[in-house]
């Protein structure tokens, strides 16, 4: 019997391309409950699922922020009984803290902290008393380390590290996985709508020296970043795909072995200055050696010996 799996955040990005892949298994091993927010804009998605619209693949309304929206997706699924879910839909927030207002940064951890604690309230009545179920949670690579300027986004990718870790202690008594998946930059939407909001920002109350920083080191850097080590969210839906086939899914799991790294310095000294240092003298000392770095950490050859301890 085919498992229900259902996905948030489906009109673009990863979420689209999982929902895509899952129903195009060849195995049919899945029905696809692929929903998003505003169903305006599901036609990329049906372009996408083709013959799979309607046989293995639904699109349904569901808005991670609301509870009757949660509701009534859940009521129109067959015995209202999820086997997967996919916490996918998410929103980024980038730019100095001093010039970003409560309510924008309240709406990120609505979304990415909330919203996936809504929808597994919502699920885990009926994935305990099956005693089966599986959790997928796409974090971050900021879930696991900070990134400058982008305190708050990174914050709620951290909040989601720890409910879910917590989590998975009690649900593996009733056969319950949880799998975060931590993607490094990937080229979808996200970094358009990102650099689109903080075009027109203005960003008040902050200081030159640091609306500098943001504005001509920050935002070069991290578009090279993109570039240089992006992945495609078809790379990155793979991985997800693979994780939810899996007998024994991972808690963790990195998606980009060219971030690795950076994510690996924080394990390298847990007391988190060597992150710290390196991060910031990547970005203030050496912000066009990026690349250059990166590869440098990636061998451990001798140019990483000249860098701070
Ligand atoms: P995206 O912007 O294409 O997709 C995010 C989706 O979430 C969009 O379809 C959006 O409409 C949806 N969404 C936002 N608020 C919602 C709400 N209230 N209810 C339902 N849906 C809502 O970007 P993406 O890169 O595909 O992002 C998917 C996930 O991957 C996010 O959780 C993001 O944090 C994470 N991620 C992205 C990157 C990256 O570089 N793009 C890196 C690591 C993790």
């Amino acid at each position: 019997l085919a498992q229900t799996v259902l996905i948030s955040g489906c009109s673009s990005g990863i979420g689209l391309e999982l929902a895509v892949q899952l129903a195009h298994d060849s195995r049919q091993r899945y029905q696809v409950v692929a929903t998003m927010r505003d169903l305006g804009k599901k036609e990329m998605l049906e372009a996408a699922a083709g013959e799979a619209l309607g046989q293995t693949l639904t699109v349904a309304q569901l808005d991670v922020c609301s509870d009757e929206s949660v509701a009534q997706c859940l009521s129109c699924i067959r015995g209202g009984e999820v086997d997967v879910l996919v916490n996918n839909a998410g929103v980024g927030l980038v730019g100095p803290l001093e010039g970003l207002d409560l309510a924008t940064m309240q709406n990120v951890f609505d979304t990415n902290f909330f919203g996936a604690v809504r929808l597994v309230k919502a699920v885990l009545p009926g994935m305990k008393r099956r005693r089966q179920g599986h959790i997928v949670v796409v974090s971050s690579v900021m879930g696991l380390q900070g990134v400058v300027f982008n305190d708050i986004y990174a914050a709620s990718k951290f909040a989601l590290e720890g409910f879910f870790e917590s989590l998975a202690i009690q649900l593996l008594q009733f056969n319950i996985f949880i799998s975060l998946v931590e993607p490094g930059p990937v080229a979808t939407e996200f970094e358009g709508k990102l650099l689109e909001q903080v075009s027109t920002a203005e960003f008040p109350g902050t200081d030159p020296d640091t609306l500098h920083y943001f504005q001509d080191l920050y935002l070069p850097t991290s578009r090279e970043l993109f570039r240089s080590v992006g992945q495609s969210p078809q790379d990155v839906a793979q991985v997800i795909a693979k994780v939810i086939s899996s007998a024994r899914p991972p808690l963790r799991l990195q998606t980009n072995t060219r971030y690795s790294p950076l994510t690996a310095l924080k394990a390298a000294d847990p007391s988190g200055s060597l992150y710290v240092r390196i991060s910031h003298r990547l970005l203030f000392r050496w912000p066009r050696l990026l690349n250059f770095g990166l590869r440098c950490l990636a061998c451990g050859c001798l140019h990483t010996r000249v860098w701070p301890r």
